[in-house]
């Protein structure tokens, strides 16, 4: 015997990086809530009805570099190629400054939805950027800041047009026969519980229609000018959207131009990698009389308090928050770091160069066509051209692939064949040969001089785009580099400090989670890709399933939905399958609590589902009388419980099981949203203790950045009853059950292409390092709650005064006394240097804090000494010290001008500017206080002019 410390004590787990309390400072924080161990903690919060006896069967932690290696191993068995399948989704170059600066930067990829605008007037621009790229090109005014894919984006499309042709009665949706085919199942799966009925023609029907969708060019590379169908849909009192390729659009008349009221598609081809099918920016624009009613998050230009101008989102900001079942979309999280990639492409290329990629990729497509002679089916195109080899279709397509190039099998005697920014010559001769040509002796110059465009004269676009300064400002790489930089210097995101969001589970990053997500066997996968070339992504998507099971106590995971907000739809689908494959189909209410997220009644209504509230208590938990009275007055048509668990009110309710139970005594399924699992992974299992069904959220739990308000990605899990109705997908057989409703996102596993992260934080975490994040991230939220309970009253605790992952303060009796708001908190909090807790949600006038496990004492320390530093503020004004109209909490967030300019405010500008203590690391907001109604008064929502900023 030795006491030489053995082998294993001398490697450090990965947890105790990802968790920031030292085992130190967990005494510290056990000694000031009251406990002895972050174990009795547990026990003493967790009821014992549902707390796990057993750890989790999961692989056994391993280092950062053997979790990496094993990645590795995953990654080599898939095989990037040269993607010509189309389909909606193409090789794209991104830019190396755009990739290491913005999809590798956590500065942008930490970032949280800019719902606190003056601290990420830095990706509202860059969003605004995109808004602008997509508005110019698609020639209609209003463009949203994204949607989860060009599928879902044309489901939402259907469902405005369904809001917005209000004088039709008839719930037909005609549908171009050239859609997408992932498309058209996507709208197929939305269409059917929402009653609406779609009629794939591509002319008119005789009988009324709401609404019409075309696809521009054709998903067969077709190019038709639509114009008279939109005028003849007009003239019938119906609406039309245009799926619309942005990339097609730089040298193709706008959809706008051509009478369309609606453009959706994807801004994949404008430097997002492929990723086997995202995560890529849907995107959406509007005529203006329909901007009111766009689905998703929409950036405006404001003002702030000193009049200059300012970035917000505007209108329906966090709408189904507000409306819940009466929402126009379930959208909550999109794709915003692929929209800002997006954008910044657009700058980096500006629209002369976007102009050049668009035409190189087109005359690629049209010397492809003309080389290939009668073979070429399609006479105008843009990029794809359909190849007529009878018979042979099957060997064309190994031959190309057996030099590299995927083709698209379209059947047995056709291929289609799509170019893109990254086609070159030598691919056309990959192509040429496999299809039979001798192109030995080509010459391809003289093919290309010889060689007309395709693009018929009435379709070519003669209006200028992007003519804004920011499309031509950044065209050297040291210009761009200090744009995206300055950009990201305006905002706060996890890379300063913590940002303590209630619901939103802000936790660390890894670098080592993210890494992979750049590899390029993971980036430069089509989601199309024949299954012998995605081992590693079918491997890696069948580890995580089986792990999301074992963790959730589950039998089956679909990974398949893009945001949480698709994984509740998912849910719900299934759950309405489930009764009708018993004959009760008329179960059709689901009960959701009044506390519940709002996606919740948003995606319960999309299901084809009613909606009944259930109250909750005086102490926030389900009202149990109200929720007997529910179920008896819905006893025959009970569908589903949607209770989230531990609630949004951050409290673990003792009566889950019993709620459970007493909705399937009932006949109805529980569908427990875990948005909050990061208070039970570990500990207890949704699927174990009587929910049905659960989506998880891997962009919270799971560590996927928010990137500013996307990617996510929200897998639906559910007990074997629920799994053959699961979604599927009609390109990926493996990807869900025959049975199932039908796919939910455009791409077989949604955005496949980040789940290295949730993978490789499990590796590295195993079953004990789960546990340990939950525990910490527990004792933070209530060593929060015990420092701050003295200064705001914690609104609602559970069993033993404990709270869950997060608190509530209540900030309304303060407000009631004083006129101090949530909002003058939240905005003074700037000037201490954090990012706000959730705001009034999911009660009004309270903050929701949620510490996470990954922030460390001082962290913690510093937030609490701020909340307590602001309290003592309000007790200033509340004696009169300041006026209620002129103090630092109405004034916050104090800028560098504000502080150096004139100033006659009672108090000093040091308190304003540096509160606690002067500081060479303070944050500086770009902007004082943003006036919200004024920008949705006056609605502006692409780049304003430069001379806007003149003051500044
Ligand atoms: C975040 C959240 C959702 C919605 O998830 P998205 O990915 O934003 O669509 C649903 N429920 C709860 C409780 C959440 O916190």
């Amino acid at each position: 015997m030795t006491d030489r410390p053995s082998l294993a004590s001398l490697s450090t787990p990965f947890a105790r990086r990802h968790i920031g309390p030292s085992a130190a400072e967990v005494s510290t924080m056990l000694d000031v809530v009251g406990q002895p161990s972050v174990s009795a903690l547990l026990s003493a919060a967790i009821p014992a009805s549902i707390r796990l006896e057993e750890g989790l069967d999961l692989p056994a932690a391993v280092s950062e570099a053997e979790a990496t290696a094993a990645l590795r191993a995953l990654a080599a068995r898939n095989r990037p190629m040269t993607q010509m399948i189309g389909l909606g989704y193409s090789d794209t170059i991104t830019p190396p400054v755009i990739r290491r600066n913005v999809l590798e930067s956590p500065a942008w990829y930490t970032a949280y939805t800019p719902y606190q605008p003056e601290i990420s007037q830095g990706r509202l621009e860059a969003l605004l950027n995109f808004q602008t790229v997509v508005s110019d090109l698609t020639g209609l005014p209003v463009a949203g800041a994204s949607l989860l894919d060009e599928a879902t984006a044309a489901a939402e499309a259907m469902t405005l047009a369904r809001r917005a042709a209000k004088k039709i009665r008839s719930n037909v949706f005609v549908v171009d026969p050239d859609v997408h085919p992932q498309t058209l199942a996507v709208l197929r799966t939305r269409a059917e519980p929402l009653g609406i009925s779609l009629v794939v023609s591509s002319s008119l029907p005789e009988s009324e229609f709401f609404g019409v969708l075309v696809q521009y060019p054709g998903s067969s590379g077709m190019l038709r000018d639509p114009s008279s169908l939109i005028s003849e849909a007009h003239s019938r009192g119906a609406l039309v959207a245009v799926a619309a390729d942005l990339l097609g659009l730089c040298l193709l008349r706008s959809p706008g131009s051509l009478g369309a009221d609606i453009a959706v598609g994807s801004a994949q081809r404008f430097g997002v990698p492929l990723g086997f099918g995202g995560p890529h920016a849907g995107y959406m624009s509007v005529s203006s009389g329909l901007a009111r009613s766009l689905p998703g998050r929409l950036v405006g230009v404001s003002r702030d308090a000193a009049g200059a101008p300012a970035y917000r989102l505007a209108l329906q900001t966090r709408e189904q928050h507000i409306r819940r079942e009466k929402a126009t979309s379930n959208i909550c999280t999109a794709q915003v770091l692929l929209a800002v990639m997006a954008g910044a492409y657009a700058v980096w290329h500006g629209p002369e160069g976007l102009k050049q990629i668009a035409l190189r990729t087109h005359r690629m497509a049209a010397v492809l066509a003309a080389g290939l002679g009668a073979a070429a089916q399609t006479e105008t195109f843009f990029d794809t051209v359909r190849v007529s080899v009878p018979g042979r279709a099957s060997e064309v397509v190994a031959t190309a692939a057996s030099a590299g190039v995927n083709l698209l099998q379209v059947d047995d005697d056709t291929v289609g064949v799509s170019c893109d920014e990254t086609t070159t010559v030598e691919h056309l001769r990959v192509v040429w040969t496999a299809v039979g040509l001798d192109v030995t002796a080509l010459d391809v110059p003289a093919l290309d001089v010889a060689t007309a465009d395709a693009i018929p004269a009435s379709l070519v676009r003669s209006d200028a785009f992007l003519g804004h300064p920011v499309f031509s400002e950044h065209r050297s790489e040291t210009a761009m580099l200090r744009y995206l930089r300055r950009l990201s210097d305006r905002d706060y995101a996890l890379d300063r400090g913590m940002i303590p969001l209630g619901s939103c589970t802000m936790k660390l990053n890894a670098t080592t989670e993210m890494e992979p997500v750049s590899w390029p066997e993971f980036a430069n996968i089509h989601p199309f890709a024949p299954e012998s070339q995605t081992a590693g992504y079918t491997a890696m998507i069948a580890d995580l399933s089986r792990w999301l099971a074992e963790v959730t106590g589950y039998d089956e995971v679909s990974l398949q939905p893009n945001a949480g907000s698709q994984g509740e739809f998912a849910g719900l689908l299934a759950i309405r399958a489930y009764h009708r494959d018993r004959g009760e189909a008329h179960r059709d209410v689901c009960l959701i609590p009044s506390s519940a997220h709002g996606t919740n009644a948003a995606s319960a209504v999309m299901a084809g589902l009613r909606v009944a509230v259930v109250a909750c208590d005086a102490d926030g938990n389900v009202d149990l009388a109200d929720l007997r009275a529910q179920i008896d007055a819905h006893r025959d048509d009970l569908a589903a419980l949607m209770v989230t668990y531990p609630s949004t009110h951050g409290v673990y309710e003792q009566t889950i099981t019993e709620v459970c139970a007493l909705v399937h005594d009932a006949g109805g399924q529980v569908y427990v949203d875990g948005a909050n699992l990061n208070a039970l992974l570990g500990f207890a299992k949704p699927g174990k203790f009587g929910a049905d069904v659960s989506h998880l959220n891997l962009h919270k739990t799971f560590c996927i950045p928010h990137g500013g308000g996307g990617p996510g990605i929200g897998p639906v899990a559910v007990r074997s009853h629920l799994a053959p109705y699961l979604p599927n997908h009609p390109l990926r057989a493996d990807a869900g059950p025959a049975t199932g409703p039908g796919p939910v996102s455009a791409a077989p596993w949604g955005s496949a292409g980040i789940l290295p992260v949730p993978w490789i934080y499990l590796r590295l975490m195993g079953a004990e390092g789960l546990a340990a994040a939950t525990g910490a991230a527990v004792l933070a939220a209530n060593y929060v709650a015990a420092r701050l309970r003295d200064s705001f009253p914690v609104l609602y605790a559970g069993q033993g005064g404990l709270v869950a992952h997060e608190c509530i303060l209540d900030l309304r009796p303060l407000t009631k006394s004083t006129g101090v708001t949530v909002d003058d908190v939240a905005k003074r909090l700037i000037d201490y240097g954090f990012h706000a807790p959730t705001m009034s949600f999911p009660v009004a006038g309270t903050l929701m804090v949620e510490p996470t496990e990954s922030e460390d004492l001082a962290e913690l320390d510093r937030f609490c000494d701020a909340m307590i530093a602001i309290r003592a503020e309000i007790e200033s004004v509340a004696a009169g010290t300041w006026p209620a109209d002129d103090n630092p909490l109405v004034n916050a967030p104090h800028t560098a001008a504000m502080v150096t300019g004139e100033w006659d405010h009672p108090y000093d500008r040091a308190l304003g500017a540096f509160p606690s203590g002067r500081s060479a690391d303070k944050y500086w907001p770009p902007v004082r206080r943003i006036d919200g109604a004024f920008g949705d008064r006056n609605l502006v929502c692409s780049c304003p002019a430069p001379e806007a900023f003149a003051s500044i």
